[in-house]
């Protein structure tokens, strides 16, 4: 089996210990060994950061410009290739792969772009013969930790604004689906950087993870994965005055009003809540539906779910592939015993599927008649499962809504412009959708959310650099 190193100051360093990546779709198909690496090693990676960083805050908005650039190209060259690997080891189907393939490209280019673009302000100072130049500079060495549920477009909107801004980075990606952070990592070896401007350290979060967030010298944290670790790494931020950026979990609505076109809705329900086997941050896990309507949408929803086929990731007919691993399979099985034991109706799906070949495969799943009171409806579950919350009007599914401890994203389904216009503003959640699903969003503009959703500042887009680099105010007496 093919074994695969950590990059460290420019070199490809293994490890004694490594962790057996498995393609989800079939378990006996092993993708490769990847090195976990030693909490010195990770120090190594720090240091070599530190070492590289004031050449890579130097180096010109052409050079960052052309590695970025180079990256870019190359991610999209290969999208085929590369969308293969990555649901081989995630388990999304192919068409999704390769479209997550695409979108980390275009962000590089996006970036590369953007490196040119930095730019400050320049004002008259309030004292004659004083001006006043704001400048944007790069923070220094950030630590990037990403989860599985997109193994390259996550890492690609965090080490692409942290390079293009001058910023030097340890990337830590997620121990379940390494291998398309490995071939990310390979690309950029070969783009330009100075030994020690970009370090991956792969391995598990409990110990990799944790080493990196400890070490000291780093001035920036932005960490995509579970409340509990997001907070857990808040608080050591906190202590040290590190810029941090979480982004976390999700419960995202999606409210169906009596207007709503019916065939419309359900596409847009059963896109949200079961493409990418519902392991989406912003995956719609809440249907909120009023009474108008609520029988002919459950009706129709049910009938369409019963068309989506469930199997091997890189099988074309595929509509749902696998759940992530034995660990997901079994916290969303879980999540399904207690949502009949809450009385809850199991009104489609529910069980784990056998088929002709060892991996996770789940029924999606829905559950009608629910209430928002219900843990089904306040905890991430990560998987295909939906509910239906019946609710007298607009009014009221707007309360239910909001009413999470979570705001990544929220969507309605509804021809009536009034309706859309007063939830745009009034729903809480960073991301607001009219008649699209509460999943897909654009590279080009700010992504995050509120509440327990996420922390710090926006990712992605124009506002990306508003992590990746610290103000300057500069004054010149002429
Ligand atoms: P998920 O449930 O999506 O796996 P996690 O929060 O467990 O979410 O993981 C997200 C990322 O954080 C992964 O790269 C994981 O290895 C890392 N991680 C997990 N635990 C820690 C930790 N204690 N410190 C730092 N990183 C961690």
């Amino acid at each position: 089996m093919k074994r695969y190193p950590n990059y460290i100051n420019g070199e490809w360093v293994d490890s004694p210990q490594a962790l057996v990546n498995l393609n989800p779709s079939d378990t006996r198909d092993q993708i490769g060994e990847f090195a976990e690496a030693t909490p010195e090693q990770v120090t190594l990676a720090v240091q070599a950061a530190l070492k590289a960083a004031p050449e890579w805050a130097q180096s010109t908005p052409q050079e960052r410009f052309n590695v970025l650039d180079a990256a870019g190209s190359e991610i999209l060259a290969r999208k085929e290739e590369l969308g293969r690997l990555l649901s081989r080891e995630e388990g999304k189907t192919l068409a999704e792969g390769m479209g997550e393939v695409a979108r980390a490209g275009q962000i590089f280019k996006f970036f590369a772009g953007e490196a040119l673009r930095l730019a400050g302000e320049h004002l008259d100072s309030v004292r004659p013969g004083v001006e006043v130049d704001i400048r944007r500079e790069p923070l220094g060495v950030v630590a990037l930790i990403t989860p599985w549920n997109f193994p390259i477009a996550i890492p690609a909107w965090k080490i692409a604004p942290a390079l293009a801004f001058g910023n030097a980075v340890v990337f830590k990606p997620a121990e379940q689906a390494p291998a398309s952070a490995w071939m990310l990592a390979e690309i950029l070896s070969r783009c330009g950087l100075p030994a020690g401007a970009f370090n991956m350290v792969m391995g598990r979060g409990s110990r990799v993870g944790q080493t990196l967030v400890e070490q000291k010298g780093i001035s920036g944290i932005s960490f995509t994965g579970s409340f509990q670790i997001g907070r857990r790494i808040a608080r050591m931020c906190a202590e040290r005055l590190v810029r941090v950026q979480l982004e976390m979990g999700g419960k995202n609505p999606l409210v169906v009003l009596d207007d709503a076109p019916l065939e419309q809705a359900v596409e847009i329900a059963v896109n949200g809540a079961f493409f990418s086997a519902g392991e989406r941050c912003t995956a719609s896990s809440r249907i909120i539906v009023t009474r108008g309507i609520y029988q002919r949408f459950k009706q129709a929803l049910i009938e369409r779910m019963k068309k989506l086929r469930v199997g091997d990731a890189l099988d074309p007919e595929t509509d749902i592939g696998p759940v992530i691993d034995e660990a997901q399979m079994n916290k969303v099985l879980h999540y399904i015993e207690l949502g009949r034991q809450e009385g809850a109706t199991l009104a489609a799906g529910g069980k784990r599927l056998e088929l002709d070949k060892p991996g996770y495969y789940l029924e999606p799943t829905l559950f009608t008649e629910t209430h928002n009171g219900m843990r089904i409806n306040r905890e991430e579950i990560f998987g295909p499962v939906a509910t239906l919350i019946p609710v007298e009007d607009y009014q009221e599914a707007l309360n239910v809504a909001n009413d999470t401890e979570y705001g990544l994203s929220a969507g309605i389904c509804t021809a009536f412009l009034e309706a859309a216009h007063h939830f745009r503003r009034h729903v809480r959640a960073g991301l607001a959708m009219v008649n699209l699903p509460t999943a897909g969003v654009d590279y080009h503009v700010p992504f995050g959310g509120t509440k327990g959703s996420s922390f710090g500042t926006r990712e992605q887009g124009r506002y990306a650099v508003e992590f990746y680099t610290t103000v300057k105010t500069c004054y010149t007496r002429w």
